[in-house]
């Protein structure tokens, strides 16, 4: 081997390196080699885990019949034949394909994927109208091959570590789950208990107004209660998924509206603007959606007290959005990737309460509607919640 090859070699690791996407780094490869090794489609299959079906996972056309890009069935079988016999298997045209059309002549080259100790796919190229491969082509591509399972199998590995980091994160969450928890239970019952008790006892007499003052305070703390279980509830139902939904044509403008009336009923000093659009109708469930409603006007009167919401609706391309925007203190970028995960509240001093459900639940009910929801956030401008519903009935 002489230098310059070497310092080929050198600079193709370099630039395969720096491709994050393991798709890209394969373009890299294929695309660094043509020169010497010239093909028309290259295609990935890989054994589908459960299935144990072939997927095509990655398919290039470069040269002739670029049109046969997304058609990447032409090499199932041969896929097939290199992973059984897990060896390298050459394929000329034979007498049939050797006349004038040159998409005919076929010449085919396979070799199999060794992702950790098994061979789980296949590298297949093509080209048309040969020449037949030399002993150089074959060792260049056997040599991609060997590439393309090590960049499959450090996706995989990628793919893993990101799962074990969510499982991690899971579990420390569900851990501060629990102390944050039997805070949350323990405060309301607290209420309850003592002012309850002040009331019973036998040697103070309250005058009437006092009564009402405490009532009110077991009362309104009773509810705190109750919400709280019942988001519990709720939410460990939509992990499960037996929450049954029942859905019916909804006017999301008029709902909207609905749950507005009734929030502003118990903070009559809340701003609320409303920009709202005609909408077509979407099918949902009105009282799951009313509920991601109410935990958006929960949300942002608790992060973002004393602040007007602005609630905006728009429909396009067969689709709804709504969207909830707060000018309160917007939440660090960092944190937002997590904020729809179940128990994930925003790390740091705290003054308001909360459990990390209420975001989580109104995911899955959006998510139940085939829908999305998604946050955009400015530190000290405000923070705005998007949902995006199908307005066709489509379930
Ligand atoms: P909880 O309010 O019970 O903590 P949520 O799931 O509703 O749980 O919200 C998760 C976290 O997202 C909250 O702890 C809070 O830090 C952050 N958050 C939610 N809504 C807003 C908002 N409008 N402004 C700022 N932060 C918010």
């Amino acid at each position: 081997m002489d230098i310059s090859t070497l310092s080929q070699f050198d600079k193709l690791f370099h630039d395969m390196q720096k491709k994050q996407d393991w798709k890209d780094a394969l373009d890299v490869l294929f695309l660094s080699m043509r020169n010497s090794f010239v093909f028309d489609n290259v295609a990935v299959y890989l054994e589908e885990l459960q299935s144990r079906g072939l997927d095509v996972i990655y398919a290039r056309a470069k040269g002739r019949g670029k049109t046969a890009e997304a058609d990447a069935a032409w090499g199932e079988g041969m896929a097939n034949e290199v992973i059984s016999s897990g060896r390298m298997v050459l394929k000329g045209p034979g007498r049939g394909g050797r006349g004038s059309d040159r998409m005919k002549q076929t010449h085919l080259i396979g070799f199999p994927l060794l992702i950790g100790s098994r061979i789980r796919g296949a590298l297949l190229f093509v080209r048309f109208g040969g020449p037949d491969y030399s002993n150089l082509h074959v060792h260049i591509a056997a040599l991609q091959a060997f590439w393309t399972a090590a960049l499959i199998e450090r996706k995989e590995l990628q793919e893993a570590r990101a799962e074990l980091d969510s499982v991690q994160r899971q579990m420390r969450l569900q851990d501060d789950f629990v102390s944050t928890i039997s805070h949350e239970l323990r405060t309301p019952l607290g209420f309850i208990k003592g002012y309850s008790t002040s009331l019973l006892r036998q040697d103070t007499t309250w005058d009437n107004a006092t009564q009402r003052e405490f009532l009110n305070i077991i009362d309104e703390e009773a509810d705190r209660l109750t919400k709280l279980i019942e988001d519990m509830l709720e939410s460990a139902r939509l992990q499960s998924r037996t929450l049954q939904f029942k859905f019916s044509p909804i006017r999301l403008d008029s709902l909207l509206r609905d749950v507005a009336t009734r929030v502003h009923t118990h903070h009559p000093r809340l701003m609320i603007d409303f920009h709202l659009e005609t909408l077509p109708p979407v099918s949902g469930d009105g009282v799951r959606l009313s509920q991601v409603f109410e935990n958006l006007f929960s949300n942002a009167i608790k992060y973002a007290p004393d602040a007007p919401i602005t609630i905006s609706t728009h429909a396009f391309d067969k689709k709804v959005q709504i969207s909830f925007a707060d000018k309160g203190e917007g939440i660090p970028e960092d944190y937002l990737p997590f904020l729809f995960e179940r128990f994930y509240r925003v790390p740091g001093e705290r003054t308001v309460t909360g459990t990390g459900l209420g975001l989580y639940i109104c995911k899955q009910i959006v998510m139940a509607h085939h829908g999305k929801i998604w946050v955009e956030s400015v530190l000290d401008k405000g923070t705005t919640f998007f949902i995006e519903l199908p307005a066709e009935p489509t379930l």
